[in-house]
């Protein structure tokens, strides 16, 4: 086969103690998952889960046991950090019960979702999608993935992120309002989940902007850290 232009790198993510990588299919995000964050962004209640989409090439990753970065945004003078415990999904499935949902995950990891969260707002304000706030370039940091064997008790697992060595956001995976096997169950009914997908399970309170030449280390316990600078 040929093609007039070469096509896209496969995009992939390092899998902790393998060689081999985990090429991404589609990248899933949860939003307002943790009921804190949900009222800081002015909701309150168990909402139905609601997701939206970044493509797989908004990510930034980390390879194992490095740092990263990325370029601040354009268009933005309000851009968000998103600590979040990262799905990776390793096999294809639909309308899945969520007392089976475990068995589709691969493997865990650590990410952010960077919001331009002014361009969103705007958006939301008027109705409108979300992409230009959630969905550009880089928008989606992301460390290495820990297969499910080696990961321990995620469902119990710290999460917190730090801006230059100061706490901004701390939580517990157990505080997610849908927990990761209702998410899948959920987001399966709507979507084919395919090997290969990542699912952003949504941020705990204290989200706040960050600016060029802040530091950003984000943890789950259990997993490989993501430490991220921002150009
Ligand atoms: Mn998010």
């Amino acid at each position: 086969m040929s093609f007039v232009f070469a096509p896209c790198p496969t995009i992939s993510v390092p899998i902790v103690g393998l060689a081999e990588r985990f090429a991404v299919h589609r990248i899933y995000c949860v939003g307002r998952n943790y009921a804190e964050h949900a009222k800081e962004m002015g909701f309150t209640g168990r909402e139905p889960p609601f997701f939206f989409m970044k493509p797989a090439d908004a990510l930034v990753v980390a390879e194992t046991g490095q740092d990263t970065a990325f370029r601040y945004p354009s268009l933005t003078n309000k851009l968000h950090h998103e600590v979040e415990l990262v799905v990776a999904i390793g096999k294809a499935g639909t309308d899945i019960a969520p007392e089976d949902a475990l068995q589709y995950i691969y493997g865990y990891a650590v990410g952010l979702d960077m919001t331009r969260r002014d361009l969103q707002n705007e958006m939301k304000a008027q109705g409108r999608p979300w992409e230009i706030g959630k969905a550009y370039e880089e928008s989606a940091p992301i460390a290495a993935i820990t297969p499910v064997a080696q990961a321990g008790d995620i469902a119990a697992a710290a999460i917190e992120l730090t801006v230059n060595g100061e706490v901004r956001q701390a939580s517990t995976i157990d505080k997610l309002i849908w927990s990761i096997a209702e998410t899948i169950a959920h987001l399966s009914k709507a979507w084919t989940l395919q090997p290969g997908d990542l699912i952003y399970t949504g941020t705990p309170e204290g989200v706040a902007s960050v600016s060029r030449g802040d530091t950003l280390t984000a943890t789950v316990t259990g997993l490989s850290p993501l430490i991220v600078r921002v150009d």
